[in-house]
Parts: structure tokens; C-alpha cells; sequence
């Protein structure tokens, strides 16, 4: 298949779209003054072959999408042992909901939901790791220095409010470890950093390789086979919040989004891929690049089903 006439489509396709649909995460307001008209994409295949185009090498905020990497960082590490604080089930609300957490006693539904995300920022301190180990981890996936967004992370922290009831929720039912405060300053952080669609799909090949390093020889393996599946398994029922239906019925892979705009999918087996457009839906996925992965799947056939 040649995935370079596939992606250049898809990117003439939707230049025309640009602006038209959804809205810029307005909530963060560094995030609230990024262009809306952009578009990237970019894959990479289990043996290395990549494809580009658009502004795939336009840096933006991972945002959500750094709930991969923190909690891949976590597996590794405590393995089942994770889960004793976090569940595995798709919580049907917003990614910054509250409500779930009273009835089920703080315990965050799922890693990819903010709560979850916060509760794994906690293991992480746990472990004796912190924003640096998360930067790196992506750092070393991508085979690239990558940093922190300092005015993203700054404004985050400025405007948090949800953020801070969450965490401060959970710490009222004896779920976190660590002081507020440290614990959103490794999510805040996390969600700052800034990367490339390229970057991204890079990063996330580990994922449809098993388990293996992304850029192959000489690296040791990210995580087991068993975990990189059940990641995969969670990005296709929880990583795109209260769309996760839509996207497993219109798209069919695993899935992971942020409010900067970017959305990582996974073909098992076959290849990473990342799109980029910051305009977001009413769920908090980027319009464009949701459209961006439907033709993808559609024109290529790939798809976990
Ligand atoms: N930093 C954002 C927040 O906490 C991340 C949310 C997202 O990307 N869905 O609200």
C-alpha cells in the first residue's frame, strides 16, 4: 500500500474543512490562541517505512495524549499491581468529570480520563518518578529531545479548577499518596509537552509492535506483549472519553485524543499513526482529525475488526 498517496488525500480532502468545524480548547487559555487552520498527519509502520502530510512537523500540546506515556511509564513498573487503584471500565462522561467519582469511593473509572491520569501521576511519585521521567520516556520513544510547553503548563496550573477538585477529591478518600499540589504538577506538566505528529507516531510504535522499542535494534523492549495489548484494549474503550462508541464504531483502533487537537491510533501489528487539528468536538476530540481517521480506515480497509 502506498501510504504517502493515501495521507496526501486525506489532507486535500479536509483542507478545505479547516475552521469550519468545532472549537479551539478555550478553557486553557494558552491553548485558546493556536491557529485553527492546521492539519497534520503522519504514520509509521511496524518495520520503520513513514508517511507524512500537512503540518505533521508543527509541534503541539499532547495534552491527553501524555496519559499514554505516564501510564505505559506506571505498567511497567507495578504491572497488575496499577489497578488497585484504578479501574479498566469506560466512564461515559466527560474526560473531566466529577460524578462518577463520589459513588465509587474516588477510585478513578479508568488511566485515560483526567482523574485516572492524576491517580497514575501518584504512582509515579510513588516509584520516585516524576514530569522529568514522563519527558524523557516520550523523549526516548520518539528517539528525540522533546520539552515541556513552560506557558501551557503555567496556564494549566493558573486555571485548573476541575483539575483541582478531582485531585483534592480523591485525596479526601485516602486515594492519593502525595500532596495535591505535587501530584497536578506532574499531570500539568505531562500535558504540556509539546510534540509532533511525527514525533507521536513514532513514539506510540510501540504499541503495534508487541511491546518493542518503536525504533527497534538495541533498545529494550517499553512493556510485554500482554500489556501493550491491554493498553491497546483501553485506548479503544476509554481513550477518546464519552466518544470512545462512536469511535470504535466509525473507526475501529485504539484510539488516544487530547484537547491540543492530536489523536494517536494504533493498527495492531501493522502501524502508529497521529493526526493533528486543534478545532475540538462537544466531547472534546479534534473534529478534523476524526474525520482525518475515518477516511484513513476507509480507504485502507485497516481496522482491529
Ligand atoms: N490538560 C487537560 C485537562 O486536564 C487534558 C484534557 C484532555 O486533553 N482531554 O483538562
Amino acid at each position: 500500500m502506498n501510504y504517502q498517496t493515501v495521507l496526501d488525500d486525506i489532507a486535500n480532502r479536509l483542507a478545505p474543512l479547516l475552521g469550519t468545524e468545532g472549537r479551539v480548547a478555550d478553557y486553557i487559555p494558552a491553548l485558546a490562541r493556536v491557529p485553527v487552520r492546521q492539519f497534520g498527519i503522519a504514520l509509521r509502520t511496524r518495520d520503520g517505512v513513514e508517511a507524512a502530510a500537512g503540518d505533521f512537523d508543527t509541534p503541539f500540546s499532547i495534552q491527553s495524549i501524555s496519559k499514554l506515556f505516564s501510564l505505559t511509564l506506571a505498567l511497567r513498573r507495578l504491572d497488575d499491581a496499577l489497578w488497585q487503584r484504578i479501574g479498566r471500565e469506560p466512564s461515559g462522561n466527560p474526560f473531566n468529570s466529577l460524578v462518577q467519582l463520589e459513588t465509587e469511593h474516588g477510585v478513578p473509572r479508568n488511566p485515560f480520563i483526567n482523574a485516572g491520569a492524576i491517580a497514575v501521576a501518584d504512582r509515579l511519585l510513588a516509584l520516585g518518578l516524576g514530569k522529568h521521567d514522563v519527558l524523557a520516556f516520550a523523549g526516548h520513544l520518539c528517539g528525540e529531545a522533546i520539552a515541556f510547553d513552560a506557558e501551557v503548563a503555567a496556564s494549566e496550573a493558573a486555571t485548573g479548577f476541575r483539575n483541582l477538585a478531582l485531585a483534592n477529591f480523591m485525596k479526601s478518600f485516602g486515594k492519593l499518596d502525595h500532596a495535591v499540589a505535587d501530584v497536578l504538577d506532574v499531570y500539568f506538566h505531562q500535558c504540556s509537552i509539546a510534540m509532533t505528529c511525527r514525533q507521536l507516531a513514532r513514539a506510540a510504535g510501540y504499541l503495534c509492535r508487541d511491546g518493542a522499542h518503536p525504533l527497534g535494534g538495541g533498545f529494550d523492549a517499553v512493556i510485554n506483549e500482554r500489556q501493550a495489548r491491554r493498553i491497546n484494549a483501553l485506548m479503544l474503550t476509554c481513550g477518546t472519553y464519552d466518544a470512545a462508541g462512536e469511535f470504535a464504531f466509525c473507526i475501529g483502533l485504539p484510539c488516544k485524543s487530547g484537547v491540543g487537537g492530536g489523536i494517536v491510533a494504533v493498527v495492531p501489528d501493522t502501524l502508529t499513526l497521529c493526526v493533528w487539528s486543534p478545532a475540538l468536538d462537544a466531547t472534546g476530540n479534534s473534529a478534523i482529525g476524526r474525520r482525518a481517521l475515518e477516511l484513513f480506515t476507509a480507504q485502507t480497509g485497516l481496522s482491529v475488526f
